[in-house]
């Protein structure tokens, strides 16, 4: 079965009360008046670690077995994942090493070290950090966290969606951010089973939509990443997915993309409009409200994912400069 069930994201819900906190859902008052309709914010990007990816993480480390705890965890990512694993490890006393290139810029590496993970600098690129990754887990029996197709993570990510419905019982449509699919399986799971008329629209950046190509073809296939400002929803989906490409094909009912300049628009909105910091991938549900490209008729959700963004960079976008991060491709 390549569904994750709302009896597995209740299981993780009481897990990881303990580490991570509920977070608000309040409505907005300027989207409510520009959409005519209630509209409701889910300030994920408040969690601990800044982004939602504390609840997987956290749940995948408390279900394992006595004796992987032991041994601990290894991760690769270099974002939010390996933020939220180091944390999530840290909390529960295990051991968690996160293994990337020397490519990797100088401000993530600390940022993931300030969570208390071991970093292991390996090789030029990704896949030289995953050989290492291989390495522990067959020579020392560490387990490795992926970042999304996972039951463990997907159910861990689902919560947001309880609270979701539960702080707002009559929503007829949530906007989730997609990336490699966690998210949006697990939070889309939670919202059918308690509303299950409700609309659910993913939304991704038009720069290297990978899990929108995938649909389009049918089956997860390659897709160039490309530089954005949504930076944290780049990536492939895995050739080999087993779980959020079915989820998402199966309980999502469209995808829309938004462009750099309505993901630098909804980072001044939430700024100026809504006093929040929110990063660009975080943003990309505001900017599909703003730029009309998604228009609720009644209750709507969006949630703000996370909000780990380079200081100096949201002072340049808040303060109206054209920041173009494509330049470099
Ligand atoms: C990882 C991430 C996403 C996308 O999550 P997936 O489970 O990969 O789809 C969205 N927003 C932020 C801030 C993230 O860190």
């Amino acid at each position: 079965m390549s569904h994750i069930t709302v009896d597995q994201i209740e299981q993780a819900r009481k897990r990881i009360a303990s580490t991570i906190h509920p977070t608000p859902v309040v409505p907005s008052d300027t989207l409510s008046a520009l959409c005519d309709t209630s509209v409701y914010l889910k300030l994920e990007h408040q969690q601990r670690t800044g982004s939602f990816k504390l609840r997987g993480a956290t749940n995948a480390v408390l279900s394992l077995s006595e004796d992987e705890r032991a041994r601990g965890v290894v991760g690769v990512s270099t974002g939010n994942h390996g933020r939220g694993l180091a944390y999530a490890a840290r909390q529960n006393g295990v051991k968690c090493i996160i293994c990337m290139s020397n490519l990797v810029p100088q401000n993530k590496i600390d940022g993931i070290r300030a969570q208390g993970a071991e970093v292991r600098i390996i090789g030029q690129s990704q896949d030289d950090a995953q050989i290492e990754v291989d390495r522990l887990v067959a020579e020392e029996g560490m387990t490795m966290i992926p970042p999304f197709d996972h039951p463990d993570i997907i159910a861990g990510q689902g919560t947001v969606g309880l609270e979701s419905a539960e702080a707002v019982p009559e929503l007829q449509m949530a906007l989730v951010q997609v990336s490699g699919g966690g998210l949006i399986s697990g939070v889309a799971a939670a919202l059918r089973s308690r509303i299950p008329g409700i609309h659910i629209i993913g939304v991704s950046m038009e720069r290297g939509a990978a899990m929108h190509t995938c649909l389009k073809a049918g089956k997860p296939i390659f897709v160039e990443e490309k530089a954005t400002l949504a930076d944290s929803l780049g990536g492939g989906i895995g050739l080999d997915n087993a779980y959020t490409f079915p989820m998402t094909r199966d309980l999502v009912d469209e995808i829309v993309l938004v462009s750099e300049t309505e993901i630098a628009q909804a980072i001044r909105h939430a700024y100026w409009k809504e006093s929040q910091i929110i990063e660009g991938s975080g943003a990309v549900t505001l900017a599909a409200l703003l730029s009309d490209k998604v228009r609720p008729t009644g209750p709507a959700l969006a949630l703000l994912s996370g909000g780990n963004i380079d200081m100096s960079l949201h002072h340049r976008i808040i303060s109206g400069e054209n920041v173009d991060v494509t330049e470099q491709d």
